[in-house]
């Protein structure tokens, strides 16, 4: 295949030494205090004591979600049983983790293996818009490589006092009454490889299943199913001298060619590339959507070896049910992965703590009961939270995602400096930055503007039958 250079992004509004006439009043991180104390409640409570124990609840998945789980819980003086089938998992994962999570979860640097500090957004025609250049001296995207962050979560909830198992959940049995046990059936695991393992049972008072997109614990509490896209991806070891390249830089590509829905990409990760693409189409063609990705990156990853081949569910929406009885669910398993990134990190963990607190104030510390009122304020905070934004970058997905020349129009739109920085500090920071009257308005004449041209190329493509 004839090598394919990707073309500089010419137009719009160019980037300019000028300074930009809005403010964007970016707080800074802090660490949350929340991290360093143990949660105290004073609550009045009416549910029954729990008598010579304290309340026992089970997060099965130790991922970042149930990593974090586990840590909030056992800080609030709750029994804290972690369940985690494979100690050494290396999710298939990008590893892109925003700034102010490694503040707001208190994250050693060293967990960060790169610092993504610019970005290629490169459309089906092969313009190429850079993006990054708003960023401040101090403001990265971090790379960390899941086996590592997810192990250094696990570590923290134990030392906090959680009981760490290494067991796969099998199945769950219902309490019959109101206060009465859940049962959880796992096999135990010593460590050793190619150990048979020993069937156990748990009983504990709630259980949070964290356990990922494919999650036991949704089946038992017949959560119904989300759609999903596949990310399929194989993690390359390139030459050290094209490594250089990708330093701090990650790359995005969109087009029909990578994926009819999602997109195509190459990030740095510690010592190599992971290079994929995802789409929700069923019987999607990974193979021709991956040889694409790698085609289009074909010079810059040239020499590399495969080091890994992997797939992996997205969820595109949340469960129907993601709450029964004293069983959430939390993370990928509840199906809160944002639309247009396909971003679990950083929700996965903040989202527990929506979850995981109020068992800690419902039950007073551990002493008391908790029931479905008290998990149900989790779920009341989410969809206020977080639904709204799930909600537009669906429509954006939708929008820009679904043909060549919405994509080209959608790269055209992020070489627009007040786009990126918008962009950025949402990702970021993970909140919704206040804009500027003024550039909001030139940014919606741009976007139509945009999108009738896409339109009007759409219709010619459609004559000529491409
Ligand atoms: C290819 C790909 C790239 C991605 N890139 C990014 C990215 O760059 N940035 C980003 O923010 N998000 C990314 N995501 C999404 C992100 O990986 C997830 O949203 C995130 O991992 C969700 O965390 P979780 O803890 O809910 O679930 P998971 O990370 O899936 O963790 C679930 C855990 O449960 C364990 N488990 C499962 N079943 C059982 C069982 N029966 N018993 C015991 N343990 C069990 C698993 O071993 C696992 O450790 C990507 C996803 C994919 C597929």
């Amino acid at each position: 295949m004839a090598s394919i250079a990707p073309k500089s992004f010419i137009g719009l509004r160019q980037a300019s030494a000028e300074k930009p006439h809005f403010t964007i009043q970016a707080k800074p991180i802090s660490l949350n205090p929340s991290i360093h104390r143990r949660l105290q409640v004073n609550a009045a409570k009416t549910s029954p004591k729990v008598t010579g124990r304290n309340l026992r609840v089970a997060v099965v998945g130790g991922g970042p979600a149930g990593g974090s789980a586990a840590e909030t819980l056992a800080k609030g003086g709750i029994e804290t049983f972690l369940i985690e089938r494979k100690m050494d998992n290396c999710k298939p994962c990008g590893g892109a983790i925003p700034l102010c999570m490694v503040g707001e979860f208190d994250l050693p640097l060293d967990i960060i293996d790169r610092r993504v500090t610019k970005m290629k957004m490169i459309s089906p025609s092969n313009v190429a818009v850079d993006i990054g250049q708003t960023l401040k001296p101090h403001e990265y995207i971090g790379m960390a490589r899941r086996e590592v962050l997810d192990q250094y979560l696990r570590n923290r909830a134990s030392e906090n006092g959680a009981t760490v198992i290494n067991g796969l959940f099998l199945k769950m049995e219902k309490p019959g009454d109101g206060e009465a046990p859940y049962v959880l059936h796992y096999t135990e695991y010593d460590g050793k490889v190619g150990g048979a393992g020993v069937k156990k049972n748990l009983e504990v008072d709630a259980v949070i299943g964290a356990d990922g997109a494919n999650s036991r614990v949704a089946k038992s509490i017949d959560a119904g199913d989300y759609e999903y896209a596949i990310a399929f991806q194989e993690r390359i070891k390139i030459p050290d001298d094209k490594m250089v390249y990708y330093e701090n830089l990650a790359e995005m590509y969109v087009g029909d060619d990578v994926s009819p829905d999602f997109y195509g990409w190459v990030f740095p990760q510690c010592d190599h590339v992971p290079v994929g693409t995802g789409t929700v189409t069923p019987q999607g063609n990974f193979k021709k959507f991956q040889l694409a990705t790698r085609n289009r990156s074909k010079d810059k990853i040239l020499g590399g070896k495969f080091l890994r081949v992997e797939a992996h569910p997205i969820p595109e929406h949340p469960r129907p049910r993601r709450l029964a009885g004293r069983v959430a669910l939390v993370g990928d398993a509840a199906g809160y992965v944002t639309k247009c990134s396909g971003e679990g990190f950083y929700f996965a963990p903040k989202i527990i703590r929506m979850c995981a607190e109020p068992i800690v104030e419902g039950s007073e510390n551990g002493k008391r009961m908790v029931n479905e009122a008290d998990l149900r304020k989790y779920l009341e905070k989410w969809d206020k939270t977080y639904w709204p934004t799930y909600k537009v970058l669906d429509v954006l997905q939708k929008v820009f995602y679904r043909s060549n020349p919405a994509r080209e129009a959608f790269v055209e739109m992020c070489a627009d400096e007040y786009v990126q920085k918008m962009t950025f500090d949402s990702y970021l920071y993970k909140r919704v930055v206040p804009g500027n009257p003024w550039e909001d308005l030139k940014l919606a004449v741009n976007t139509i503007g945009s999108l009738v041209r896409a339109n009007a190329l759409r219709r010619e493509m459609e004559k000529l039958n491409v």
